[in-house]
């Protein structure tokens, strides 16, 4: 895959707001957020997308919704979050480095639009 911001982010070239990190992943608050939590949770290996992901990527999959609870909890919001994963052009993903979106603080619709 190309390269993209996000590996510009884990390599500390350009600025983000950090709330968590480890050896195998990052979250930051995403720049333009739809909600007055929303953290972006992101594997620093590059896997441009789930489809893209394969059995290798079976532990890191799991472990960004393991950190994902965590974030919540660290950032008092475990009760009420949400979850998504933009997979392709279509579907609304627009950064093309595999990220969860932690959103949280206000409701939320269903379905999603
Ligand atoms: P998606 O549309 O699912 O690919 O989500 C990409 C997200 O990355 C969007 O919500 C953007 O606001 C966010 N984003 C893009 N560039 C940055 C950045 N430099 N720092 C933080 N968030 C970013």
């Amino acid at each position: 895959m190309s390269e993209t911001i996000f590996s510009k982010i884990i390599r500390k070239e350009i600025p983000a707001e950090i709330v968590y990190e480890d050896d195998q992943c990052l979250a930051f608050k995403d720049v333009n957020p739809q909600a007055p939590i929303h953290v972006l949770i992101i594997p620093k290996k590059e896997i441009a997308k789930v489809a893209d992901a394969s059995s290798d990527d079976q532990n890191i999959l799991g472990y960004l919704l393991l950190k994902a609870g965590e974030i919540a909890q660290d950032l008092g919001v475990k009760d009420a979050f949400r979850l998504v994963i933009n997979n392709g052009e279509n579907a609304g993903q627009t950064v093309f480095h595999l990220h969860v979106h932690l959103l949280a603080g206000r409701s939320f619709n269903w379905p999603p639009g």
